[in-house]
């Protein structure tokens, strides 16, 4: 059959993004609370901000080679600035 104009999707309200829960501000995120060594941490950051050409999973795989657990996810995140991190 067509299109099933009786199931279309309900009206988007304010309250339903007003829903969801904010991230802690003042926090930082998973990839900020890594335990690394401050030298791993510069060494992280420049990877993280001046290699783009690295992606997030290939990131996330060389952590892991480290025992260092963390998802491509959250280092894109963190990437983009859209983590906990840079919140107010
Ligand atoms: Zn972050």
């Amino acid at each position: 059959m067509g299109v099933d104009v009786g199931q279309s999707p309900p009206p988007l309200a304010v309250s339903d993004f007003e829903a969801i829960p904010k991230p802690r501000s003042g926090g930082v995120c998973a990839l900020a609370r890594l335990p690394l060594s401050p030298k791993d941490r510069v060494v992280l950051d420049e990877i993280l901000f001046r290699r783009p050409e690295i992606t997030g999973k290939a990131i996330a795989q060389v952590l892991a080679d480290h025992k260092i657990v963390v998802s491509f996810q959250t280092v894109n995140r963190h990437r983009r600035g859209d983590c906990y991190c840079s919140r107010p």
